[in-house]
């Protein structure tokens, strides 16, 4: 029976590490007590040594998603209110699942989802890639978050979209809520910035939130070392974020030059969202008329945006924004970035990147001594084909905090 304390060595393989443009090859990697003990061109053996031989293959990171709602079983947001919380809880368990098998070993949700889902999958009552939380993400009255149809109208204005979001207006509001997420468990904060896609009466240019607010949510979340995750489209929105102390831009769609020079001046994280965009302009899913407009607005942006964030020296994340049947396709994003990105910075986003983001800076997505044990193993070579990885079949091995929880190699046990 493998336990924790004995050591795993993966032979024979190409390591990307996260960071790197090129594979490297010819180095064991030891894995030990759930974490990269070291990688040696010389390593010798023990006795009670699991030494797996990847045959070739590629060793990397877990990957990240940076931008993943567990709470998303449809496009229909004001719908996903008449789901009971413990329905809700196993459509996201299905995603979590998928996310695993699919090579990422970590997920930021970006509004929705509470510390339940991840303590499940810490106790081990489910399975799931780390998930880090928000709680409820933040909007204003009439906000993005505000899923209310414009021609409802409720006798209170405290319209809380129970799956995703609560509606927070006024500088002591915010502080109280963000006091209570992180009180509830919340790893970071998620506020609403700019108008949205899904919400049917904001404008996507429409700044959200009184530079005051954004101050407050981002000062209580500093006050708990944690950060603020903001949506913001447009470059208004953008440059108010990276100048009030938010540290990752969610979708940036509508950057131009000017924006993407002053968040890299600032050392602001983005996280473009492209594929979702896609999928949404093929008309795969039902949207209302006036999501439609907004979305025709941004889609033939999206793209440019990555390209003036890459020029600008932007540190680029890798996020999916999945809903419904979307799900179980979240590759597909390395694929859609890869139009206007090299396969190797792609990846970087994925992995390395995207642990910065985090808060996670060289102990996730990168293979190197004192990182923890998150690592996947692919057939193919992904800095040459990202299409390898849209495939879960090419993922031979999925370890997770040292522990295995996919092996096609050996006998050696696995979930
Ligand atoms: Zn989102």
């Amino acid at each position: 029976m493998l336990t924790m304390a004995n050591r795993i060595l993966f032979t024979n393989g190409f390591v990307f590490d996260g960071k790197s443009a090129d594979r490297v090859s010819g180095q064991t990697v030891v894995v030990e007590s759930g974490k990269i003990e070291r990688l040696d061109h010389q390593v010798v053996g023990n006795p009670d040594d699991l030494v797996i031989d990847t045959c070739s293959h590629t060793l990397m990171p877990g990957m990240i998603d940076a931008h993943f709602h567990c709470n998303s079983p449809s496009f229909d947001i004001p719908g996903l209110d008449d789901i009971p919380p413990s329905h809700m809880a196993q459509f996201a368990r299905s995603y979590l699942e998928n996310m695993l098998q699919q090579g990422f070993t970590t997920v930021r949700d970006a509004g929705g989802a509470d510390i339940g889902l991840a303590r499940a999958i810490d106790d081990g009552l489910i399975t799931g890639p780390r998930l880090l939380v928000a709680g409820k993400a933040l909007s204003q009255t009439g906000g993005h978050g505000d899923m209310r149809t414009p021609g409802h109208f409720s006798p209170c204005l405290c319209s809380n979209t129970a799956a995703l979001s609560v509606v927070v207006d006024g500088v002591d509001d915010m502080r109280r809520h963000v006091r209570d997420a992180f009180h509830h468990g919340a790893n970071h904060i998620k506020i609403f910035v700019s108008g949205g896609v899904l919400s049917r009466s904001d404008p996507i240019w429409m700044d959200q939130f009184h530079d005051s607010e954004i101050v407050a949510a981002v000062e209580e979340a500093s006050s708990r070392r944690s950060y603020v995750m903001a949506h913001a489209h447009s470059p208004n929105a953008a440059m108010r974020c990276a100048r009030h102390g938010v540290r990752s831009i969610e979708h940036g769609t509508l950057m131009n030059q000017e924006a993407a020079n002053y968040v890299a001046d600032r050392e602001v994280f983005v996280v473009p969202t492209v594929s979702v965009i896609s999928a949404l302009m093929r008309g795969d899913f039902d949207l209302p008329r006036e999501s439609k407009t907004k979305l025709e607005h941004i889609s033939d942006r999206a793209l440019s945006a990555i390209e003036h964030c890459e020029a600008a020296g932007v540190q680029l994340g890798f996020g999916t924004d999945f809903f419904g049947a979307l799900h179980g396709r979240e590759t597909q994003e390395l694929i859609e970035r890869a139009q206007v990105q090299s396969n190797a910075a792609v990846l970087r986003s994925a992995t390395s990147i995207n642990a910065a983001l985090i808060q996670h800076e060289d102990l996730l997505g990168v293979i190197q001594s004192g990182a923890i044990a998150d690592i996947i193993i692919v057939k193919g070579n992904p800095l040459a084909d990202l299409s390898v990885l849209t495939d879960p079949g090419n993922i031979k091995l999925i370890m997770k905090n040292g522990r295995i929880h996919k092996n096609e190699f050996t006998d050696a046990p696995g979930d």
